[in-house]
């Protein structure tokens, strides 16, 4: 039923998540344009969810929504505290991630740019960090004490393991949310996050598509948020179809993220106004503007038939 495949590529504007180019795969169907993106650390296994969030999207359609518009967070990468001020600032956004444990940077750093972004936000504002599995449990302790300082909406992914997560969550007022042990674990629906968080993050490729995602959302009982993987438009649409289906939607999401990157597929992005995302269809009409080189559509292309066969 897909009856086309385009490879993409675009320089992050910032390096983020240790990459400094995203490229990934879109698919046409029935149903209109799918994204497949898998990070290069994911193997064929793996990739194979995203690849049925890419199918969903492009033959299947998502389900209805429940709302409109979907509240966002501005993404902070690991920038110093000036960069990280005017991002915010001229975001629009009232919640802030704040990415921090950045390989190579002090616990300085990460105080210096979370203040930054509570100045920027004001007293009202929302700011939570992610510190993508980096810290022990001690660690963790010490670190978010410090940064709680400025007031966390909750910590994502402090330590690595569930049960860190669990021993973490004993030690500290701050609220813990799951995300690597959720969408990496070889199966999400019976990952036991009891005691080891008070929030899910979800998201639609490593999860297997946003029907996989609401499971997940419903098997656990937790507040969840949506989460990008860093995609184009394409897929940040995909992202938004689950947060505009959850019955429930009590903190903003992650899918501001276009921001992050230097360029997308279409002339339209899914950029936040007054701190929200429309729910929309995206249509890919710069896929000429933004195509991979040879080699990286070789990898690409590669790749999918590894997962597809
Ligand atoms: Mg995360």
């Amino acid at each position: 039923m897909i009856d086309a495949v385009e490879v993409w590529s675009v320089p992050m504007r910032t390096r983020f998540r240790g990459i400094d180019v995203r490229d990934g795969v879109l698919v046409r169907g029935p149903a209109g344009w799918g994204e497949f993106s898998p990070f290069w650390d994911y193997d064929v296994a793996e990739s194979r969810r995203w690849w049925a969030g890419a199918v969903e999207a492009a033959c299947h359609g998502w389900p209805a929504p429940v709302r409109d518009t979907v509240p966002v967070n501005v993404t902070v990468p690991a920038v110093d505290a000036t960069r990280a001020h005017a991002i915010v600032a001229a975001s629009g956004c009232r919640t802030a991630k704040v990415k921090v444990a950045e390989p190579g940077q002090t616990p300085a750093d990460d105080l210096a740019r979370v203040e930054a972004v509570r100045d920027a936000l004001g007293p009202d504002g929302a700011v939570r960090v992610d510190a993508n599995a980096a810290w022990d449990v001690d660690t963790a302790v010490a670190r978010l004490r410090e940064l709680d300082r400025v007031g966390l909406e909750y910590a994502e992914q402090p330590c690595a393991s569930l049960a860190e997560l669990a021993a973490l969550r004993r030690r500290v007022d701050v609220r813990i949310a799951a995300d690597e042990v959720v969408r990496r674990a070889a199966d999400p629906l019976r990952v036991d996050l009891r005691e080891a968080c008070d929030v899910v993050v979800l998201k639609v490729q490593p999860l297997g598509g946003v029907r996989a995602a609401l499971e997940v959302a419903q098997a656990h009982g937790l507040p969840c948020v949506v989460s990008s993987a860093l995609e184009s438009s394409v897929g940040i649409a995909a992202g938004v179809a689950l947060a505009a289906a959850l019955p429930e939607l009590p903190f903003a999401c992650g899918l501001a993220t276009v921001a992050l990157l230097d360029g997308d597929v279409t002339g339209d992005p899914l950029l936040p106004v007054d701190g929200a995302l429309p729910v929309r269809a995206v249509t890919p009409d710069r896929l000429a503007a933004v195509a991979a080189g040879p080699d990286v559509e070789a990898r690409w292309r590669a790749r999918l038939a590894a997962v597809r066969g």
